[in-house]
């Protein structure tokens, strides 16, 4: 029986089921490099970086030390009418790894902020240009961007919109980019697919480019189950956009900071969006913070209008909070001083080779991967669709392995640190908890 002192029905966890959870609970209470570990002291090793964010692995020092500095230094100032050096400098540091000349850096707190913050000023974009009646968004289906009333507008999991009402009016979805039958068990990109991206041109047929206002994609879908773009797909994105005047926006929270072996999925891709949304792996996850940066020409039309004395009305409370912009610019310091993003690129094929061994285990139906992601896709059990995924994420997280399950599909993403002994634990953990379970 909890006491009240530690009553774990006080605690409305998110995305998770509570009945269940609070039922047979299962905690972590210590984190360092690749491991967590229970209040017991089991060791469990951390095939998710967390939640895809802890890139450089768990319990950094230097981090930890640049946060506590901060803390003694300023520990909080607004950033309306008033700055803070902080911010400037991680800003700074920012645009200088980021592809092309996104230049700009608005900050948020989380991914679902800086996909709010990013549909905002697509529509406010258009409109101190003159072009007010650009206000369609265009998403995708399956796609995940976060839990606010935009996001979840624009994105395509229907559990993540089901239950909250009409959500935002004048919004179309692109079609999936997942092909079973065409793209099983594909390397990296999948070659069949890139068709789906004309739809594009259809959506805009259908509305006229002038009443539309932006598209947003993950470069690779995470949370529905990694899902790599097919060869092509996001090129045809970005001439269609191109010329229709329509904002590119890809939704980097997952894909940012070293996930692909490159610094971002645009470089990795070659296809330079107009908006990137941050977050995760921004700070290594040790201080909530999300970030969205746009290119030259986006920023100089708010910079040209001259409606409104503040060219953006918008921020948050925590923009650019100094603890975050501490643990930042100590978290970017990591990336450069240890390569961390070529070491994602060249384990990468060690990644790929070890899950696709996966490929006999039982219920396997698909692998995908790309840079250090990785996707293994179980068939559900008739009816009961993610009981097997629940199933394999208890089972293997009682064998030591923390997953991601979404439905049926393990995700996967280790830290950047992960070495290929580790990968090879984790696919050998794997393989063993599927022929455990039913
Ligand atoms: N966009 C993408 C692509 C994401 O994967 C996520 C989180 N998994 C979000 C947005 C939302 O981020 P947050 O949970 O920090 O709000």
């Amino acid at each position: 029986m909890p006491t009240q002192a530690n009553n774990l029905d006080a605690y409305w966890m998110p995305f998770t089921p509570n009945r269940r959870f609070k039922a047979e609970p299962r905690l972590v209470s210590r984190a360092k490099g690749m491991l967590y570990y229970t209040p017991e002291g089991r060791e469990v090793l951390d095939a998710t970086a967390g939640l895809w964010c802890v890139n450089a692995g768990h319990g950094r020092a230097e981090i930890t030390r640049a946060i506590a500095a901060q803390t003694e230094e300023l520990d909080y100032a607004t950033n309306f009418n008033l700055g803070h050096p902080k911010a400037f400098e991680f800003a700074s540091r920012l645009v200088n790894i980021l592809p092309g000349d996104l230049n700009h850096v608005f900050f948020t707190n989380s991914g679902s902020e800086s996909v709010e913050t990013a549909l905002k000023i697509a529509l406010a974009y258009h409109r101190v240009r003159g072009k007010g009646t650009k206000t369609r968004l265009i998403g995708r289906e399956r796609g995940y961007h976060g839990v606010n009333f935009g996001g979840i507008s624009v994105g395509g999991i229907p559990k993540n919109r089901q239950y909250f009402g009409g959500l935002l009016t004048g919004v179309d979805h692109l079609p999936h980019t997942f092909d079973l039958a065409r793209n099983a068990f594909s390397r990296g990109q999948p070659a069949h697919g890139a068709e789906r991206a004309d739809e594009l041109e259809r959506i805009v047929a259908l509305h006229d480019a002038s009443n539309i206002a932006a598209a947003i994609v993950e470069p690779v879908a995470g949370s529905a189950g990694v899902l790599p773009p097919p060869v092509g797909y996001l090129q045809k994105l970005r001439a269609i956009c191109d010329r229709h005047d329509i904002l590119l926006i890809f939704d980097e929270v997952i894909t940012g900071f070293g996930r692909l072996g490159a610094p971002f999925a645009a470089d990795h891709f070659g296809v330079q969006p107009d908006i990137v949304t941050l977050a995760k792996g921004i700070t290594n996850a040790a201080v909530p913070m999300g970030a969205v940066a746009v290119r030259s020409h986006v920023h100089q039309a708010f910079m040209d209008g001259a409606d409104a004395a503040i060219e953006l009305f918008h921020g948050y409370t925590y923009s650019g909070h100094p603890l975050a912009c501490a643990a930042g610019l100590a978290t970017l310091d990591i990336y450069r001083d240890e390569k961390l993003f070529e070491r994602a690129a060249a384990i990468a094929p060690h990644w790929e080779q070890a899950l696709h061994t996966l490929r006999e285990a039982p219920h396997v139906v698909d692998i995908r991967n790309i840079g250090l992601m990785g996707a293994v896709e179980l068939a559900p059990i008739p009816g009961k669709p993610g009981e097997r995924g629940q199933a394999i994420f208890h089972r293997l997280f009682d064998d030591g392995l923390l997953v991601r399950v979404t439905g049926d599909i393990i995700a996967l993403s280790p830290s950047l640190i992960v070495a290929e002994g580790e990968i090879d634990r984790i696919v050998a953990a794997i393989r063993e908890g599927l022929s455990q379970i039913a």
